[in-house]
C-alpha cells in the first residue's frame, strides 16, 4: 500500500511516487552521477570569485584529482578529510575520494583543534583537503594535506613539508591509465558525516554509495514534479561539510542538471547580491536566516532585485507559523517549503515539493519517496496511529549503515527490524503530512548547527573549578536554540559565568550559566535534562 496509512502494522508509507536503485551491486556514487552528462551546461558558480565550472570540466577535474589520489596512495576503504569552507572544490574533491572507494569525511572549519584532533582519532584519515588559513588547527596531525587555496603554492625549504599539493594543481593533471580502480560496491561506505544521533558525543555517521544514490533518486523525483517551474537555479548557502550542503548541494544537484551558485561563507548581503546577479531562482535556507529576511525585508526589497526567486527551502530546525506568514506578507511570491532530515538518514526525511504543499503550514511535508514511518509511544514502545504524537521512527533504502566504531550507538539508534529511531517527537496526518512537535535528543541546534550537550558538559568537567555540570538547549528566537549550562562549583571555587563562557567554541559557545547545588540524574546517573529545560523556560 502506497497511500498514507496501513492500519495493519502501523506503517505509514510514502505517498510519493516510488523510485528505482541501480541493480549493479558494483557502482559507485561518482560513477552513478556521471552517468547523468549534462554535458553543455553550468554545474557550478563561485559567487565571489565569479569562476564557473560548467559539467565536462566538472567530470575532467574529477578524474584529475582521482588519479593524484591514487598516486598518492589512496586507495579503496581509506578515510580522506576535508575541513573547508564551501568552494567549487568541495564537490571535485568528495567526488573524486568517492570515486576510488575511499570515505569522505568532513568537519566543522569553526571547530578547535582539539575537537578536529579528536574527529581524526576516531575516523583515522589518510590525507587532508584543506585551506592554508585552516593549517594551523592540524599542528597536531602529521598527515599529508593538499590545500584548496586558489594561488599557487610556492615549494621554498621553510615551507609545510605535509603540503603535497593545491588541488588547482590537481586538477591541471591529464588523467592517465594509472588510476587504481578497486571494486566498489553500492553497499560500501562512501561518506562519513559527523553527528551526534539521540546521545552521547558526535559520531561518525556512515553513509553507504547506496544511500547516497537513494537521496538523488529523491531529488530527481522533486525537481520533476512541478516541470512549468522551469529550470532552476539554485543557491549553496548551507554548509557542505553538513548533510543539508553536502547531500543537497555539494552532489545533490548533479543528476537534475541544475545550476548550483556557491556561497563560500554565509553573508546576507553577498547571498542577497548573487540571488539577484545570477537569477537564483530557488533559496535553501535554515530558519535563522529566513527570520532575519523577515526582519530586514522593506531594505532587503528596497535594495535588490530578487524577482527570479520562485522558492525558499527551510529545513535543519523548527520553523514557527509566525516566521512563516511573515515572510509570505513580505515576500508574496516566493513559496516556501520546509525540508526536514537526519545525518542518520543521509538527507532524506520528509519535504514539500510544490506551492500547495507548501500552504499547508506546520508540516515539514510528505514523507520521502521509498520511505516508511512508524510513530512509537516513547515510554511504551507502542505504534501508534494517524494524528497521535509520538517518537518518529523510519525505515528505507537512505538510512545509514550505522555509526563508525560504535557498534552499542548503532544497536541503540537502528532495530533489527531496520527502523532508525530520530529522536524527534512527531505525528503523521491522515494526508500523510509529518508535523515535527518537539525533540526528544538531548541535540542542541544553534544557528542549524549540531551541538551536542554531552561534548559540553565533559569540557566543562575538564575544567578544574567545576565539579558537575549538564548542558540544555535554551529557546532563542534569533538563533534557535543556544546551550545553556547548569553548573556545580568544586568548593572554594568562586569562578563566574563569564569565565565559563569563554571557555568553550565559538559557535558551540555557552550563552547562559547558572549555578546550582545538585544535577537533577536518575539512579543509573543520566542527567534529566527535562527537569532542567523546565527550570530554565519556566523564568522566561
Ligand atoms: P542533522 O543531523 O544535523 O541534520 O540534525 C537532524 C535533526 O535536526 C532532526 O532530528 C531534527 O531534530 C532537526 N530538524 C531538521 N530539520 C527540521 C525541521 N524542518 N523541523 C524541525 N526540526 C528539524
Amino acid at each position: 500500500p502506497r497511500s498514507g496509512f496501513c492500519s495493519s502494522n502501523s506503517t505509514f508509507y510514502s505517498k510519493r511516487q516510488p523510485f528505482s536503485l541501480p541493480s549493479n551491486p558494483c557502482l559507485d556514487i561518482t560513477t552513478f552521477i556521471s552517468s547523468y552528462p549534462h554535458q553543455g551546461k553550468i554545474a557550478f558558480i563561485d559567487a565571489t570569485t565569479g569562476r564557473q565550472l560548467s559539467f565536462s570540466q566538472l567530470w575532467k577535474a574529477v578524474d584529475s584529482v582521482a588519479t593524484c589520489l591514487s598516486e598518492l596512495g589512496i586507495r579503496k576503504g581509506h578515510v580522506v578529510l576535508i575541513i573547508a569552507p564551501n568552494s567549487l572544490y568541495f564537490p571535485i574533491v568528495c567526488l573524486s575520494v568517492m570515486s576510488l572507494g575511499a570515505i569522505i569525511t568532513t568537519s566543522n572549519p569553526l571547530n578547535t583543534a582539539r575537537e578536529i584532533a579528536l574527529q581524526m582519532a576516531d575516523s583515522n584519515p589518510a590525507l587532508v583537503f584543506t585551506t592554508s588559513l585552516l593549517v594551523p588547527k592540524l599542528a597536531e596531525s602529521t598527515l599529508p594535506i593538499v590545500l584548496l587555496d586558489e594561488q599557487e603554492i610556492i615549494k621554498t625549504s621553510t615551507s609545510e613539508a605535509r603540503i603535497v599539493a593545491t588541488v588547482d594543481q590537481m586538477m591541471k593533471k591529464e588523467p592517465t591509465g594509472s588510476r587504481v580502480r578497486d571494486r566498489v560496491y553500492q553497499d560500501d561506505t562512501a561518506s562519513l558525516l559527523y553527528s551526534s544521533g539521540t546521545t552521547g558525543p558526535s559520531k561518525g555517521v556512515a553513509s553507504s554509495h547506496r544511500n547516497l544514490m537513494a537521496l538523488l533518486q529523491t531529488f530527481s523525483i522533486a525537481y520533476n514534479f512541478n516541470p512549468d517551474e522551469g529550470e532552476q537555479i539554485h543557491i549553496c548557502t548551507v554548509p557542505m561539510f553538513h548533510i543539508y550542503g553536502f547531500g543537497a548541494y555539494a552532489i545533490g544537484k548533479l543528476t537534475v542538471g541544475s545550476t548550483v551558485v556557491i556561497l563560500s561563507k554565509f553573508s546576507m548581503d553577498e547571498m542577497l547580491s548573487a540571488v539577484e546577479k545570477y537569477r537564483v531562482t530557488f533559496l535553501p535556507l535554515v530558519p535563522p536566516i529566513l527570520l532575519a529576511m523577515v526582519k530586514g525585508a522593506d531594505q532587503i526589497r528596497r535594495k535588490y532585485d530578487l524577482s527570479s526567486l520562485q522558492s525558499v527551502l527551510c529545513g535543519g530546525a523548527p520553523l514557527s507559523k509566525e516566521v512563516i506568514h511573515g515572510f509570505l506578507e513580505k515576500f508574496p511570491k516566493v513559496h516556501i517549503r520546509q525540508g526536514y532530515a537526519l545525518t542518520e538518514t543521509t538527507g532524506s526525511g520528509a519535504s514539500m515539493y510544490s506551492p500547495e504543499e507548501g500552504r499547508k503550514y506546520g508540516t515539514v511535508g510528505l514523507l520521502s519517496p521509498n520511505l516508511e514511518a512508524k510513530i512509537v509511544d516513547p515510554d511504551t514502545g507502542v505504534a501508534l496511529v494517524v494524528n497521535q504524537t509520538g517518537e518518529l521512527w523510519v525505515r528505507g533504502p537512505s538510512i545509514m549503515k550505522g555509526y563508525l566504531n560504535n557498534p552499542e550507538a548503532t544497536a541503540s539508534t537502528i532495530n533489527s527490524e531496520g527502523w532508525l529511531k530520530t529522536g524527534d517527537l512527531c505525528y503523521i496526518d491522515e494526508d500523510g503530512f509529518v508535523f515535527v512537535v518537539d525533540r526528544l535528543k538531548e541535540l542542541i541546534k544553534y544557528k542549524g548547527y549540531q551541538v551536542p550537550p554531552a561534548e559540553l558538559e565533559a569540557l566543562l568537567l575538564s575544567h578544574p573549578d567545576i565539579s558537575d555540570a549538564a548542558v540544555i538547549p535554551y529557546p532563542d528566537e534569533e538563533v534557535g536554540q543556544y546551550p545553556m549550562a547548569y553548573v556545580i562549583r568544586k568548593a572554594g571555587s568562586n569562578i563566574s559565568d563569564t569565565a565559563i563562557i569563554d571557555f568553550v567554541a565559538p559557535y558551540k559557545r555557552i550563552r547562559k550559566v547558572a549555578f546550582i547545588t545538585s544535577i537533577p540524574k536518575n539512579p543509573s546517573g543520566k542527567i534529566l535534562r527535562r527537569h532542567l529545560i523546565e527550570l530554565a523556560t519556566s523564568k522566561i
